[in-house]
């Protein structure tokens, strides 16, 4: 199964991701757990997006979508994958699109995570992570808003709205059931 999942960021989507991946067995892939991982060992892709990173801004597609291309294209990820984080634009959904259609390939589902604004402000504080600061939130949450959003309506045909924010287990069983697991 191949899924992306969507949502604003403080909506869980890592969290579900994770034991989404172990019940489905396909790979989390998350673009922001590349790029951190990148930015820890000092890789040149690393360094080119750290600064975006820090400033919430979004890392250039070119960047990111070299990234995702690369991951996708390792053996783990032959036979699905969960994609958190990627597309985030309208641009990165046509390009992933075409990535998959030279393999034949298509989505299944995008999975929708829906949560209010204050909610994933305040999970985003309480987490702490290094761009998890007032500033940093208020432009991630503007790039969602203008640049991630209209994902939404892009993939109307295979999205499925999520609840997010209720409890964990919850959360992921509700996801299962959608996807008729
Ligand atoms: P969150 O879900 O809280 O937004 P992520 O870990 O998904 O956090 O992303 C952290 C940062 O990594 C983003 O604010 C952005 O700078 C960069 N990033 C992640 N995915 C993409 C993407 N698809 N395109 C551009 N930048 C990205």
């Amino acid at each position: 199964m191949r899924l992306v999942l969507l949502g604003p960021p403080g909506a869980g989507k890592g969290t579900q991701a994770a034991l989404l991946s172990d019940t489905l067995k396909i790979p989390h892939i998350s673009t922001g757990d590349l790029f951190r991982a990148n930015i820890s060992k000092g890789t040149d892709l690393g360094k080119q997006a750290q600064e975006y990173i820090d400033a919430g801004k979004l890392v250039p597609t070119e960047v990111t979508a070299n990234m995702v291309q690369d991951r996708l294209e390792q053996d783990d990820a032959a036979d699905g994958f969960l994609l958190d984080g990627f597309p985030r634009t309208i641009e990165q959904a046509e390009l992933l699109e075409k990535m998959l259609a030279e393999k034949g390939l298509h989505l299944d589902h995008v999975i929708n995570y829906v949560v209010s604004e204050d909610v994933v402000v305040e999970r985003m504080l309480a987490r702490g992570r290094g761009d998890d600061n007032e500033d940093t939130i208020r432009t991630r949450l503007e790039v969602y808003r203008t640049e991630t959003a209209p994902l939404i309506e892009h993939y109307q045909d295979i999205l499925l709205n999520i609840d997010a924010e209720g409890n964990v287990e919850d959360i992921t069983a509700t996801t299962l059931d959608a996807l008729d697991k």
